[in-house]
């Protein structure tokens, strides 16, 4: 695998490869048929792209969409990979160059259209050519099985059978078992390797909503992310024109998309979209094949999506870069309703009965009070090995002890003979004098207003989860009335005990729930991010490319983490490459320097060489600036005296950013006591001196002065002090 890893070096700027991109590349370097199935995000493309750079010829790639086609091989280009497209959209003349560079051996890779293959001239075409590889991407577009068949992928056999030698590699991000054996099939892939990434993503945190103030809940979440890519599903045309209105009242630039617009609009709505200059896309499911942005921190629905493969994939459309990001659902009794009417309304029968299946499944995830994440890798067959996955609303969610509550809903229900739906039966449990109840003489019961510690809306999502966890059903009639099953009967007798989350509408007036998201994500500059961001949408239009092709979220948090100000360090940001380097490097940096320079902010990765130590002077109006968050968290620890070392490992940053921050900090005059963070008087004193002898505050120099090995960080630290007691009125030295 070295020459391997040396090409993921030296095109993609990345020291490793991701779990199970060595084994799949293997696989195909040694000729087989491999069939991938890997989670968005999960690093597909390097799969196949890796073997191209390595393989002899070409390697024709098979993707479903135009759009997507030319970003793709933007993005190659941008990496300095020799790759082209064919499609309809291109000229003669500029198609024909296209087929002669492949002819001449100088493209790597080849991406077309599944529809070109049966075109006359291309089966020429490809007896022209050195083929060494056929990458497969979307692969479940092959199976009628999948929820987004295209018939031009059965032309995938066709071409299989003009070049049978040469292997294939299938790639797709949502397969069930059945899916994927049909790709096997249509493909006729021989004693083929599959290799399941699984399911997961990691990086995604997801939550149900239910019952909420939606539009409130949705508009605080828009505002807690300004400037940052999201898309919000709606069931239909009208809700999305609705929904953006409502938003642009609230001062949130949203545009719609939806199949009744006229597709000029769409297209350049997506491309809007795509090159962040629309930030929020409120869509029907129109909206999204033929998406590849890697920036998008949210996908919200604000209607329930009719399947589990659905949701998986739209909500997928989130943190393909492997950044955080949410996927939040509304979910409503109202969706439910609605939805069964239009199933009750299909005519045929099979289709009835399937569609029914796959709306039990989306409401059992939406009303589970169980891992959302470990619902999601169930439906798609995999075993969750977790307990609690510590970022979905349910595991981050106390528990309470749910056994008494339980045991009077079940009971109301049996008693009131399971005839009637959730808000009856928790007006009978609180005592509710309603005429419905006193009519059918249920004030009588046992169970009347036997509860007064839980409100009507808290009893009925307390319904809905029992539900989810199999004690209650929903049974067909023309109103949702609930039944106990044999499992809740056997709860009631057994008398077994239950925990469920805690649910906001339990809480009266308390704060809402605290998040406990595993956030292991480094911090980073947010004002110098932003001006990074700010430069490569710029060179990203000058380019007419969509910004992640200069470069994506996580190299930009990583230069706005250790402000690289050099070649080399540059080179260390991960997703830099040679020819990135070459292209956008010296702006990036400039920019970056302007940045730290005006801050007072020097290159800090693990490893500074002295010579690389930007020198800074500061000046007097970086001694206000406000802290940002990372700053005040080292702050608080190092006000409590808590030494340099753990204050490292509790924050879990490199040395240099916690020595910078702590020199802000007594600069900036909010760090006073900092004595256990200087050398031992001895030192600090000779340092002192060295300072005042040279008479300004290069480091290089009085390092070389001192003749020995006394650190940078204990020069640095002696430099902040007498800066700040320079600078500080004298009565208070
Ligand atoms: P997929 O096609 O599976 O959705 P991509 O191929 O688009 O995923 O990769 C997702 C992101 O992960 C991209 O930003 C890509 O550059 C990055 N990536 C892929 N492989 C690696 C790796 N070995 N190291 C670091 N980042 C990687
Ligand atoms: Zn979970």
């Amino acid at each position: 695998m070295k020459p391997m890893r040396e090409l993921l070096r030296r095109y993609f700027g990345y020291d490793s490869f991701r779990p199970l991109q060595a084994e799949i590349i293997a696989s195909v370097m040694d000729g087989r048929d491999t069939l991938v199935l890997m989670p968005t995000g999960g690093g597909k493309s390097l799969c196949y792209q890796i073997p191209a750079l390595a393989l002899p010829g070409l390697t024709l790639v098979i993707s479903p969409l135009i759009a997507l086609m030319k970003d793709q091989v933007d993005a190659l280009k941008a990496n300095g990979v020799a790759a082209e497209c064919l499609n309809s959209g291109m000229s003669d003349s500029e198609r024909t160059r296209v087929r002669r560079m492949a002819q001449d051996g100088e493209l790597k890779l080849l991406y077309v259209a599944p529809e070109r293959i049966v075109q006359t001239g291309f089966r020429r075409f490809l007896e022209s050519i050195e083929l060494s590889l056929i990458a497969v991407d979307e692969a479940h577009c092959i199976s009628q099985w999948g929820h987004e068949f295209r018939p031009d992928y059965r032309n995938l056999k066709t071409l299989r059978r003009l070049a049978p030698h040469v292997p294939v590699i299938a790639l797709t991000a949502t397969a069930t078992e059945r899916v994927r054996e049909d790709i096997a099939d249509q493909l006729e892939m021989r004693d083929h390797a599959p290799f399941t990434g699984g399911v997961n993503r990691p990086n995604l945190r997801y939550e149900v909503l239910q019952n909420r103030d939606k539009y409130d809940e949705l508009l605080r979440r828009l505002k807690n992310r300004p400037g940052q890519s999201a898309i919000v599903y709606r069931g239909s045309q009208r809700g999305c024109e609705e929904l953006v209105e409502e938003l642009a009242r609230d001062g949130i630039d949203a545009r719609p998309y939806h199949a009744g617009l006229d597709s000029d609009l769409r297209r350049r709505t997506q491309e809007r979209f795509v090159r962040d200059q629309v930030p929020i896309i409120v869509a029907t499911v129109a909206f999204g094949m033929g998406i590849d942005k890697p920036d998008v921190r949210m996908v919200a629905h604000y209607d329930m999506p009719d399947s589990v493969e659905r949701y998986y994939q739209e909500s997928g459309r989130a943190g393909r870069d492997g950044l955080a990001a949410d996927c939040v659902l509304f979910y409503g009794a109202q969706d439910r309703e609605r939805s069964i009417y239009f199933i009750e309304r299909m005519e045929n029968e099979n289709e009835r009965r399937s569609a029914r299946a796959k709306l039990d499944a989306m409401l059992a995830y939406c009303q589970v009070g169980d891992c959302r994440r470990a619902a999601l890798l169930r439906y798609f067959g995999e075993e969750p090995g977790w307990d609690n996955c510590d970022s979905c609303d349910v595991c981050e969610a106390d528990m309470f002890d749910a056994t008494e509550i339980a045991q009077k809903i079940l009971s109301a229900v049996i008693r009131t003979g399971e005839r009637f739906g959730s808000t009856y039966v928790a007006q009978v449990l609180i005592g509710s004098r309603v005429k419905a109840v006193r009519q059918r003489g249920h004030d009588s019961l046992s169970v009347f207003g036997i509860v007064n510690d839980y409100s009507q809306t808290a009893l009925r999502e307390i319904m809905a989860t029992l539900a989810g966890r199999g004690l209650l059903a929903w049974a067909e009639s023309e109103f949702p009335i609930l039944r106990v099953t044999p499992r809740g009967r056997q709860f009631l007798s057994n008398r077994e005990e239950i925990s469920l989350p805690v649910l906001d509408s339990m809480k009266r007036g308390s704060r809402g729930r605290r998040s406990r998201r595993a956030d292991d994500e480094a911090e980073y500059d947010e004002a110098l991010f932003q001006i990074l961001r700010h430069l490569r949408t710029q060179l990203a239009s000058e380019r007419g490319v969509p910004p992640y092709v200069i470069f994506g979220d996580a190299p930009l948090r990583e230069m706005a983490r250790y402000y690289p100000q050099s070649e080399q360090s540059f080179l260390k940001i991960r997703g830099v490459g040679q020819a990135k380097f070459r292209e956008f490097g010296s702006q990036f940096i400039e920019a970056i320097r302007e940045y730290a320079e005006a801050n007072g902010i020097e290159d800090q990765p693990a490893e500074t060489s002295p010579s690389r130590q930007a020198v800074v002077i500061r000046g007097d109006d970086s001694r206000n600036r406000s802290l940002g968050p990372s700053l005040r968290a080292t702050l608080e620890l190092a006000r409590k005296g808590v030494p340099l070392e753990e204050i490292r490992q509790r924050r879990n940053l490199a040395r240099s950013t916690i020595e910078t921050h702590i020199e802000q900090l007594i600069e900036s005059g909010e760090l006073r006591d900092y004595s256990q963070y200087l050398p031992d008087v001895d030192e600090f004193e000779r340092i002192q001196e060295a300072f005042e002898r040279i008479g300004h505050y290069n480091l290089r120099p009085v390092h070389e002065s001192l003749g020995e090995d006394i650190s940078h960080w204990k020069l640095r630290i002696v430099r902040a002090h007498i800066r700040i007691q320079r600078n500080r009125p004298s009565q208070d030295t």
